[in-house]
């Protein structure tokens, strides 16, 4: 990902100035080491415009700042909250042609629908849910459609 994409509103810190302009680099020993919140895209993306925190001690007063951005540390993204997935086996009840499969959470001898239920292990290892197939209890395929 480059540095600019989503950029602005997240937190960086200056943490040299050799790559910024001539302007900013004048003030280099005082901008050092100062953070604040991105709040621009600046020179075809290749400076971020940083606005900086500590009001008091700022050159002149200036907040904002252009800054390359080799010279800011800037916060990383925090990644996606993982997808919360819950998986379901098959459970039948029934027999023959009145087999029906219902969904049964792992460890659970009865389905979503309160159907008693056994389970098809298949050398050790049980079928996913399925609800895509014919004889689908209606009642498990619609609780597992609408689980959290
Ligand atoms: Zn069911």
């Amino acid at each position: 990902m480059s540095p600019v994409s989503g950029a602005v509103g997240r937190h960086a810190m200056i943490v040299s100035l050799l790559h910024s302009h001539a302007r900013t680099r004048a003030c280099g020993k005082r901008l050092l080491g100062h953070q604040g919140v991105i709040v621009g895209v600046l020179r075809n993306g290749t400076t971020a415009l940083i606005e900086l925190d500590d009001v008091a001690n700022l050159p002149a007063g200036v907040r904002r700042w252009p800054v390359h951005w080799d010279d800011l540390q800037v916060e990383p993204v925090p990644p996606p909250p993982a997808p919360h997935v819950i998986t379901y086996r098959a459970g039948i009840s029934g027999t023959g042609d009145e087999a029906v499969q219902h969904a049964v959470l792992r460890s659970n001898e009865t389905s979503l629908c309160g159907a008693e239920v056994h389970p098809l292990p298949i050398c050790g290892w049980a079928f996913a849910f399925t609800p895509a197939i014919a004889r689908t209890c209606p009642t498990c395929a619609r609780l597992v459609e609408t689980a959290p």
